[in-house]
């Protein structure tokens, strides 16, 4: 790639979000200092419509790339997919050391032994207890309360200042696994002088705080007591600390739980690893479901998103061997829709209402059944009144929550407010100040299911438009006078019923218009192929405008013989 910033980092201390700064997902942030760089977070995205055929979006390392020489490793602040997720699938080409956590060097082990290109990879556990000094910078790791275990802040030191990179959080006061978010260490940062807060924005424009974990225990117990038959809930399988809210909340209503789902079966097992869920009731498996009446059981499922191949659209589509849900039988949704996901979670509540089971959900139920991993505005404000920074830059979320961020910080009084955009670069500096002084080409690379392309790749571009307005191909075969010599061949795609009459006559109308072109073609251009391939397409577009109303895609293929 070829580089047009005109910023050198050989001196100074910069900072460049490549990915996570206009959308929600594909965090990954880049800090250089005198030459050396770090990279925090590496984190997939989930694709919407705009990318038909494509699952994940990934964060694009090439810009870094160029400066491979010099990464001096990268800190995954928690275990998240939008943080962690494309590690297995960049770390081949930047093969720098990972610092992590306990919990999260075990979710990021289980995703990388599958890759046969991630052999070698050094991952490095981190503490909160001691500092990392990776010349130029000094690391101080502070525990956050998050929606997954072992989640860190950090504070990064330099010559030109200091820096809080919040990674997720929020200030849950009681959360069931976990300490809550070190306040002091937050505080004591603050006394020492911080040049800049960088940090989530995802629940900026939520008024309020996030709630305690604590209620959703309450919350779950009310639901689990109130259901008659059955309950399945979904979650994210990460959540651990929810899991165990589950368990309790299932021990003290007289219900076994059973997990479902790939994720939460490795979850799980992380979670062991790393001495979580050890109070909790042993799980039931699923072969013992059958000998279980069903309203002694609680069936936890993966696949809160909508995901079509996860346990909870199988059997809410009645796809899993041995569970059918019905009247009496709930359904709670114990987490919250990712942005972009919501027709699918919505396809899975009407499969599940059609066969009679009462949904639960945050919004419908009088009882606490999630609490959002993120800060909502008054826990942003208490976090800026303890580091008392100079400057803030939002990250982590879609331009509206930057925003909110934004504004929330200006309210406060802050000196500097600079939003971001994926690859602007900012610099950091004590005595000149923070400001965006250059940007760096940046966009998201799409994982196809045998290759990863950039999300721009023409192939993406023109899937979306045949989805649109659909494709006709035709085939004319001329003799060497110019005569057709068979009937064209005419595929249209995504237009017409086979099985329909009417449609039919529109294929004979494009014959015609054929004819009509050749007939209009003079003697000495009839060696023109190009040129006549171009007359034909050129018409044969008019008249599918002029019927349908929109622009299909059309090639035409010229034979002579
Ligand atoms: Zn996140
Ligand atoms: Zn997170």
């Amino acid at each position: 790639m070829k580089k047009v910033n005109k910023t050198t980092f050989a001196t100074g201390f910069h900072f460049i979000p490549l990915g996570g700064s206009e959308e929600f997902g594909i965090n990954f942030n880049l800090y250089a200092c005198d030459g050396k760089w770090m990279i925090f977070d590496c984190g997939i995205g989930f694709a919407d419509h705009r990318f038909p055929g494509v699952d994940i979006l990934l964060p694009d390392p090439a810009f870094v790339e160029e400066y491979k020489n010099d990464i001096l490793g990268m800190v995954i602040t928690h275990g998240h997919e939008d943080h962690v997720g494309a590690v297995p699938y960049l770390w081949p080409r930047l093969k720098c050391p990972i610092y992590c956590t306990k919990f999260t060097a075990a979710v990021l082990r289980a995703k990388m032994n599958e890759r046969p290109d991630c052999k070698g990879a050094k991952i490095i556990e981190i503490s909160t207890e001691s500092e990392l000094v990776l010349d130029p910078f000094r690391f101080q790791f502070i525990h956050v309360a998050h929606s997954i275990p072992q989640a860190v802040s950090t504070v990064i030191e330099t010559s030109y200042g200091r820096v809080v990179h919040s990674g997720d959080w929020n200030l849950d006061p009681t959360p069931v696994i976990d300490t809550p978010t070190d306040e002091a260490a937050f505080r004591a940062a603050g006394d020492k002088g911080i040049l800049a807060y960088i940090g989530d924005s995802t629940n900026a424009p939520q008024a309020g705080r996030a709630g305690t974990e604590s209620d959703v225990v309450i919350g779950l117990e009310h639901v689990f007591a109130e259901a008659p038959g059955r309950i399945l809930i979904t979650i994210f399988a990460s959540n651990i600390g929810r899991i165990q809210s589950i368990c309790r909340a299932a021990e003290k209503t007289g219900r076994s739980v059973c997990m479902l789902g790939r994720s939460l079966h490795r979850m799980t097992s992380n979670a062991h690893q790393c001495g979580y869920l050890g109070q909790t009731q042993s799980f039931v498996s699923e072969e013992e479901l059958p000998f279980l009446p069903s309203d002694k059981t609680v069936l936890m499922v993966t696949g809160s998103q909508g995901e079509a191949q996860a346990a909870l659209a199988r059997i809410a589509r009645g796809d899993w061997k041995g569970i059918k849900l019905g009247k009496g039988d709930t359904a709670v949704f114990s987490s919250k829709a990712i942005p972009g996901n919501e027709k699918d979670i919505n396809a899975v509540k009407n499969y599940l209402s059609a066969a009679g089971v009462t949904i639960v959900d945050n919004k419908n139920s009088r009882h606490k059944v999630h609490v959002s991993g993120h800060p909502y505005r008054d826990e942003i404000a208490d976090m800026l009144s303890w580091i008392k920074p100079k400057a803030v830059i939002p990250v982590h979320g879609e331009r509206l929550m930057l925003e909110a961020h934004a504004n929330l910080a200006r309210d406060m009084g802050i000196e500097t407010v600079v939003i971001p955009n994926n690859g602007s670069v900012i610099r950091l500096s004590q005595e000149e100040g923070v400001e965006i002084v250059d940007h760096v080409p940046t966009h998201a690379l799409a994982v196809e299911p045998n290759r990863v392309i950039s999300s721009h790749h023409k192939g993406i571009a023109e899937r979306r438009k045949l989805q649109f307005s659909g494709a006709a191909h035709v085939t004319v075969v001329l003799d060497s006078r110019g005569f057709l010599a068979a009937t064209p061949h005419i595929t249209l795609i995504g237009m017409i019923d086979d099985t329909d009459e009417e449609d039919q006559e529109i294929l004979e109308e494009i014959k015609q218009e054929i004819d009509d072109v050749l007939l209009e073609i003079r003697e000495e251009e009839i060696t023109d192929m190009l040129r006549i391939e171009e007359d034909i397409r050129i018409c044969i577009r008019r008249m599918l405008n002029d019927i349908f109303g929109f622009k299909p895609k059309v090639s035409v293929h010229l034979l002579r013989v």
